[in-house]
């Protein structure tokens, strides 16, 4: 399995923002530094739906180091739903799925096309 690579730092950021937002979803794009994910940017006004965060495409910042998103899950299902891969598919790159309770177990990656990610965490 391909792997996507992701600062520790970042990963834990992101724990954090998704037990912070609960029972809420939170949304971001991610950049990537040489190749490993460093840094969010939280994304101004998803819309937030029961089973989905749903990104507005038009408000990507023009951003050439945008290289994926991450989103929460209130639940334990860390899969993505028909409006994620819908949304993953116009976007490319790739797509962090944080499933409850938040914890790097609950951490999922995906391709665009909703095929699974092996996750390696760097210093
Ligand atoms: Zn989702």
């Amino acid at each position: 399995m391909e792997k996507v690579k992701i600062r520790r730092e970042l990963l834990e950021y992101l724990l954090e923002l998704a037990r912070d937002f609960y029972p809420n979803e939170f949304a971001g794009f991610l950049r990537e530094k040489d190749g490993i994910f460093e840094e969010v940017l939280i994304a101004p006004n998803p819309h937030f739906g029961r089973s989905s965060a749903f990104f507005d495409t038009w408000m990507l910042p023009y951003d050439e180091s945008i290289k994926g998103t991450v989103h929460s899950h209130p639940g334990p299902n860390p899969r993505p739903s028909r409006a994620d891969l819908n949304f993953f598919s116009k976007f490319g790159g790739v797509h962090i799925i944080i499933a409850y309770p938040f914890v790097e177990d609950s951490v999922r990656a995906y391709r665009s096309d909703g095929s699974p990610l092996r996750i390696e965490i760097v210093k």
